[in-house]
């Protein structure tokens, strides 16, 4: 495959990686029953011809403008700055696209890679729902049928994702076995799609999954960091921040700003895992405390119990509630090119507050974990140091947890 995908004209990094075999270093892969081969195949021709294509850049770049409404904003946060002394915090303002989060800069490339690709049908699986609603919005732009899997422990956890789905015209389908939630979902999800491979577009929602989805997922969302880049030039005549944080679930708001930068040596990063009730309790913090095994379709760090089976993983947001990570992120943890941190449930939620009260924004509590790592970073560096932090999310969606912590 073509890997100089990332290099085009978003003005996105040459970094090369994965290899030709989807390869992180030893990462990634695509671990999926045979008959799903000829269609991952299928997939890395077309998305390779569709990047590469100025029609296909045309349509999507008209729908994050006139749809989603990017550019968003790169908002300093002064009084936050003040706040925690140190280095000068910007926010990217993921939050203020429609739908109140980053997922739907993936999910409008993967439509218009499905209807170019020839296919009628589209599914998805999601945990907490917003990857789901992320897609059923999609779909109904498109008038594309929409099935997603989700999880009957999550479905009843997360009932107005469901509705909110259901309301734009998808179909969620309950998955009933195992624990009954996100990875009885993708299995679901992955039988369909052996099934029905011909007429189906399977739209994963994070940098996870079998190649060549992590780094179309990365691509898709690499507008965020190209964006930084211009936006910091007009503001600070500054062509890269000093560093750059981001949370971590499965990791696509993180490669979508940490990808135009990975180059730029002069550059840090720091993406920001969930530590839930602590690193000895209940956690998501799958690159701190997890092995290297196999989940989704492709090899990366996973929480796993003694007997290697996939463990449990929780966080008080559902969006970082995930026991695997973007195999590319196993491997820039392993090259130490990225640092990866924790916040904890409680830090998240003063994280929250701290937003809120200094910049008026309610933050996701998701993105909340990045705000809460912001508190010891900002004031290791000095006056005239940078700091962008991906804003991923909006808070609405969290507001019955919130309260309950508050
Ligand atoms: C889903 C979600 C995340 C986590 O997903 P990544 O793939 O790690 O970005 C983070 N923030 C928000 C607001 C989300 O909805």
């Amino acid at each position: 495959m073509d890997n100089s995908l990332s290099s085009t004209s978003l003005g996105a990094s040459s970094y090369s990686l994965p290899d030709e075999r989807g390869r992180f270093g030893p990462y990634g892969g695509a671990y999926v029953p045979e008959i799903l081969v000829p269609a991952l195949k299928e997939l890395i021709r077309g998305f390779s011809e569709a990047w590469q294509d100025p029609s296909f850049q045309l349509d999507y770049h008209d729908l994050l403008g006139t749809y989603v409404g990017r550019p968003t904003a790169l908002t300093f946060a002064n009084r936050l700055t003040a706040k925690l002394g140190g280095a000068k915090i910007y926010l990217k303002r993921e939050d203020l696209c429609h739908t109140g989060a980053h997922k739907i800069n993936n999910t409008i490339g993967q439509i218009l890679l499905a209807r170019r690709m020839g296919k009628t049908r589209i599914i998805a699986e999601t945990g907490a729902g917003q990857h789901g609603v992320a897609t059923a919005t999609v779909c109904a732009k498109f008038g594309m049928p929409c099935i997603v899997y989700m999880g009957s422990e999550d479905m009843e956890r997360q009932q107005l994702n469901v509705m909110r789905m259901r309301l734009l015209g998808a179909e969620v389908r309950p998955a009933t076995s195992g624990s009954k939630t996100l990875k009885d979902a993708t299995n679901e999800a992955i039988r369909d799609w052996v099934t029905n491979v011909r007429d189906t577009f399977y739209i994963i929602g994070s940098v996870v999954g079998p190649h060549p989805y992590p780094q179309m997922v990365r691509t898709f969302h690499e507008v965020i960091g190209s964006e930084v880049k211009n936006q910091l030039k007009k503001a600070e005549n500054r062509h890269a921040p000093d560093l750059l944080v981001a949370c971590v679930g499965g990791g696509s708001n993180a490669m979508g700003l940490f990808g135009p930068f990975l180059n730029d040596p002069s550059v840090s990063m720091i993406g920001v895992e969930a530590a839930g009730e602590g690193l000895d309790g209940l956690h998501a913090a799958t690159l701190t405390l997890g092995e290297p095994g196999v989940l989704h379709g492709a090899m990366s760090y996973l929480l796993q119990d003694e007997e290697g089976q996939v463990a449990l993983a929780h966080s008080i947001s559902a969006g970082l509630d995930y026991p695997g990570v973007g195999p590319e992120h196993a491997y820039l943890k392993d090259s130490g090119r990225v640092t990866y941190v924790t916040a904890t449930d409680t830090e998240a939620i003063e994280g929250v507050r701290l937003l809120a009260q200094t910049e008026g924004i309610i933050p996701a509590l998701e993105t909340a974990h990045a705000i809460a790592a912001l508190r010891t970073l900002a004031p290791t560096l000095d006056r005239n140091q940078i700091i962008v932090v991906n804003c991923s999310g909006r808070g609405d969606k969290d507001m019955g947890t919130i309260s309950a912590h508050l």
